[in-house]
């Protein structure tokens, strides 16, 4: 494995993303701000990410004779989502630096690998349990009570692969729409609010975290994040404390982004992680001493970390599907910052872009 060394990768340097989204298009943006050059490797043709780097390989995430040839013409790798398959990154980090780990990658792709996690270092999750066969979820359902929420261990994202128990006669149209997959079972939490940490983690094993913002959902898809989170100082604490023991024990190097639900006694559950830069991280493109994408960029290339510090309240919105409409009004709006992707079929649930707007209070 060559990712368990320090090294440093200086500007000039490339780059190699897994990956053609947003996240990956924004990263190399920051990339290139600071020198960096990009190499995206996707299984899609004209990706976001793609538009905006020096190279593409596209090819499937499991062609070994093309990642091989990929891992050549880079200095480190990074991904941006965690659905890659665990023997590419296990191939890519032996023949490259890739960081986050590929240990990081084996426990933030899995929900059942994750909460197992959070609970051996001391973090609280919603109680759950795993399921293997139809025979667990009855029992499951009577133990955790009703509602609860039936999830796929691996390529959730947005509410996908998803379904909320309610009563025991939605256990086997739950099943039947589920089965086939790793899952697990959880308690519906009644929470306050929703909020997030993004914690970096250098090569040196310092440490950087941007205070918790608050995300609002709409049908499961991330709509809104507010900044700063209308939370109490006990909520704060304890989110960054748990976001930073996450990182520290992960032995991560790069981003995590932990979301967290907040309870009415002020105390907060873990929900799920994400080895790298994060939707409810947007705002610090305009509302942070340094963005999430250049930090990301500074800790996987071995350069200090930025500072996280607020320079004003920002709130996020997603455009989703259609909601791309509305840019020509945001051309004209001083305080929203506009960030679009350059996705050009517009579907629902789809994430076309997102505007920072700056906010008085
Ligand atoms: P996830 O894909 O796990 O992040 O879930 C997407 C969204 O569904 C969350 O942000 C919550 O709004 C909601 N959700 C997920 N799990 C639970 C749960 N156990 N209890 C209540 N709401 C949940």
């Amino acid at each position: 494995m060559k990712n368990n060394h320090s090294e440093i990768f200086t500007p000039g340097s490339i780059i190699g993303i897994m990956g053609g989204g947003q996240l990956g298009r924004m990263t190399a943006l920051a990339a290139a701000n600071l020198g960096y050059r990009c190499h995206i490797y996707t299984d899609e043709i004209n990706t976001p990410a793609a538009q905006v780097s020096e190279q593409v390989t596209i090819a499937s995430y499991e062609d070994i004779e093309a990642l091989t040839q990929f891992a050549e013409t880079v200095d480190v790798i990074t991904y941006e989502f965690e659905n890659i398959p665990l023997s590419t990154a296990n191939l890519l980090s032996q023949l490259k630096v890739l960081r986050p780990s590929p240990s990081v990658l084996a426990i933030s792709q899995h929900r059942a690998y994750e909460k197992d996690f959070a609970i051996q270092n001391g973090v609280r999750v919603a109680p759950y349990k795993a399921i293997k066969g139809i025979d667990d979820l009855e029992p499951a359902v009577k133990m955790l009570g009703t509602p609860c929420v039936l999830k796929t261990c691996r390529f959730g994202y947005d509410g996908k692969g998803q379904i909320k128990i309610n009563s025991f006669d939605e256990i086997e149209p739950a099943w039947n729409q589920l089965c086939g997959h790793d899952l697990v079972l959880e308690k519906f939490i009644k929470f306050e609010r929703e909020i997030s940490v993004i914690v970096a983690r250098d090569v040196n094993h310092h440490t950087k975290v941007y205070q918790p913002v608050e995300n609002r959902h709409v049908n499961h898809i991330l709509d809104t994040t507010i900044v700063p989170a209308n939370i109490t100082e006990k909520t704060t604490n304890l989110a960054t404390t748990m976001s930073l023991m996450l990182a520290n024990s992960l032995n991560l190097i790069g981003l995590l982004a932990v979301e967290m639900f907040v309870m009415e006694d002020e105390s907060v559950i873990m929900n799920e992680i994400a080895p790298r830069p994060h939707n409810s991280g947007h705002w610090t493109q305009d509302g942070s001493q340094t963005s999430q994408f250049e930090q990301f960029v500074r800790a996987i290339t071995g350069q200090p970390l930025g500072e996280t510090g607020m320079i004003r309240p920002i709130t996020m919105k997603n455009l989703i599907g259609n909601a791309i409409d509305q840019v020509p009004v945001f051309f004209n709006d001083s305080n929203a910052k506009i960030h679009l992707y350059g996705k050009t079929e517009v579907r629902p649930g789809r994430k076309m872009g997102h505007i920072n707007i700056i906010t008085k209070n």
